[in-house]
């Protein structure tokens, strides 16, 4: 069975990306599995080394906005890729907006080791 943290590898990690291309986030997001049952609506990809973002889990601890304290934001700005869904999207051709932004990220962490389990935010 897939752990939390192997779905947010699968789902958010990217370290060698992104291709400048306007079409990353239609191949990936269904590369990824993002695109099985429906479009995911918004999802980010993270260009940076996994220990990088691993080692979020041990920077400034927030609270996520559903309260609870297992959020961490990224104590310096991450390459992210913003997917969005496009509103003419019809499942399954689902059709993305890509865009390359530098954000701090906001993780929720869990587990032992305490890994990154969920993307919460961008900011
Ligand atoms: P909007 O910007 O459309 O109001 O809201 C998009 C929401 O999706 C924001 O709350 C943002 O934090 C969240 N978001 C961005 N990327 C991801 C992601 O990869 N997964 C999840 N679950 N939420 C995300």
């Amino acid at each position: 069975k897939e752990s939390w943290a192997m779905m947010f590898q699968r789902q958010h990690m990217d370290p060698d990306g992104p291709s400048n291309d306007s079409n990353y986030c239609n191949q990936m997001m269904r590369r990824r599995l993002m695109t099985e049952g429906l479009c995911k609506p918004v999802n980010t990809f993270i260009h940076e080394p996994l220990v990088d973002v691993q080692a979020i889990c041990l920077q400034g601890n927030i609270i996520c906005k559903n309260g609870k304290p297992n959020c961490h934001k990224s104590s310096s700005s991450m390459k992210i890729t913003d997917c969005r869904v496009k509103s003419s999207s019809k499942y399954p051709d689902c059709d993305y907006h890509t865009s390359h932004k530098e954000r701090h990220i906001i993780v929720v962490c869990g587990g032992n080791p305490y890994v990154p389990a969920h993307f919460h935010a961008s900011v």
